[in-house]
């Protein structure tokens, strides 16, 4: 048996089984083969594309993945916006005096420089880059 996507002169899609091509050849030739909707049997094997529908599969995939990443991204950088402080470049002096326990723990982020950076990480701070996807907008250099 073999399947075949037809397709009528008005455009309804519908399927059709047959014994063989050369089966196919005769029922299409006739009227035994006829539209379900709307008995039209002007029928015609319908165009098949198979490539093009699982390029927007993936297509749609990626969308997907896309969209829930930046969902991640956007839950993430909430947390960071309700529960640590933004102490922009004053982050080396924050980080330190947190270490140093001159001041209670807490959450922080905030901007550093390399000579900072490399500073806070012989004295054991470690401090990791925040991926600019989690800084949250209220921390984002307003752009007007
Ligand atoms: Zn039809």
């Amino acid at each position: 048996m073999i399947r075949y996507n037809l397709i009528c002169e008005h455009d309804h899609e519908f399927e059709g089984w047959f014994a063989s091509m050369s089966d196919y050849d005769e029922q299409a030739g006739s009227t035994r083969l006829s539209c379900p909707t709307c008995a039209s049997t002007k029928i015609e094997k319908a165009i098949m594309a198979p490539a093009v529908k699982t390029a927007r599969k993936s297509e749609a995939r990626s969308e997907q993945a896309a969209k829930a990443m930046s969902a991640v991204a956007a839950k993430i950088r909430q947390e960071i916006d309700t529960n640590c402080d933004n102490v922009g470049d004053k982050f080396a002096e924050e980080a330190r005096a947190i270490h140093y326990g001159e001041k209670p723990e807490r959450g922080i982020y905030g901007s550093v420089t390399p000579e900072d950076s490399s500073a806070l990480k012989e004295e054991g701070i470690t401090a990791q880059p925040l991926p600019d996807a989690f800084v949250p907008d209220t921390a984002k250099p307003k752009l007007n």
